[in-house]
């Protein structure tokens, strides 16, 4: 299996690529942009379309505008995707679903085992904890480069509690809080995000009650399970069908969810 990288100069592009030669599998070489300095050795592809034609996956941790471009160029040359970039608008997100009828993708805001675990958790505690009573908060913290917020794990958390509430989560969500904001809304899901330092991820889920609080927390102190995740991502994805596919489903969780 030919596995390429997009984005192969960057903090998760680097330790995917490590990754990949550290399973034995075929490191097929990545795209990074004209100023980056790819890690040494690597087979360097100026754009996705060409890296596509090369390549049967493609892992890819870059920036949500390339989302468009990578979606028509993996779905054109037929080749997997391993999507684990965040900040996806709507539109985006489009792109990606029309690319699922044609390829196979696997796409995570989060490709640690123990945040697939949590999110699973997340969903039992919301539909066990009644919300008129359990005000949901979720807090995350990440490094001062990050360029989205909340982030999509903690997207992800807000709406696996949403899911066990039976709820619509556009509906519910509670992005940010600033001035006269009036009684907090019964059922909201609320996001906090802290940037600072190097803080590779951090995720409280908060269910706060008048009489008990209820925490769940994951810290990342490392982005290698990240990395390890979108690899066996990739090993997964070999013969599947098109379709749009979750860690959950890689992971062997599905009646997790
Ligand atoms: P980064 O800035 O270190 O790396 C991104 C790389 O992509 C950079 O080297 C940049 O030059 C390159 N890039 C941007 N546009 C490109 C293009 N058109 N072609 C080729 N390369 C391009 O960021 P990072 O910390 O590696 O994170 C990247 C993304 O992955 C972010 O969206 C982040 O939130 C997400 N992320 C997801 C997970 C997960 O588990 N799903 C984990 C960590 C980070």
């Amino acid at each position: 299996m030919k596995i390429g990288v997009a984005g192969i100069a960057g903090r998760m592009g680097r330790l995917v690529a490590e990754e990949i030669l550290g399973t034995g599998a075929h490191l097929e070489g990545g795209t990074c942009l004209p100023d980056d300095v790819p890690p040494a050795g690597i087979t360097r592809y100026n754009d996705m379309a060409s890296l596509a034609e090369a390549a049967d996956v493609v892992v890819d941790f870059t920036h949500a505008l390339t989302v468009h471009d990578h979606a028509a160029s993996l779905a054109g040359a037929g080749t997997a995707w391993v999507l684990g970039t965040t900040g996806l608008s709507a539109d985006d997100q489009r792109a990606v679903d029309a690319a699922a009828r044609h390829v196979a993708v696997v796409q995570a805001a989060n490709f640690s085992p123990g945040v697939n675990l949590v999110l699973a958790i997340a969903e039992r505690l919301g539909a066990s904890l009644p919300s008129e009573a359990y005000d949901a908060e979720i807090i995350e913290i990440h490094h001062r480069q990050k360029v989205d917020a909340p982030s999509g794990t903690a997207l992800e958390i807000g709406r696996a509690v949403a899911r066990g509430r039976g709820a619509e989560f556009d509906r519910v969500r509670i992005d940010a809080r600033e001035g006269t904001t009036g009684p907090r809304p019964a059922g909201g899901i609320g996001f906090s995000a802290v940037r600072g330092g190097q803080v590779v991820g951090e995720h409280t889920l908060l269910f706060a009650a008048g009489d008990e609080h209820i925490e769940l927390t994951h810290r990342a102190f490392d982005r290698r399970s990240f990395a390890r995740g979108a690899v066996r991502a990739a090993l997964w994805l070999k013969g599947k069908p098109p379709g749009l596919y979750t860690m959950h489903e890689v992971l062997g969780m599905d009646g997790a969810r």
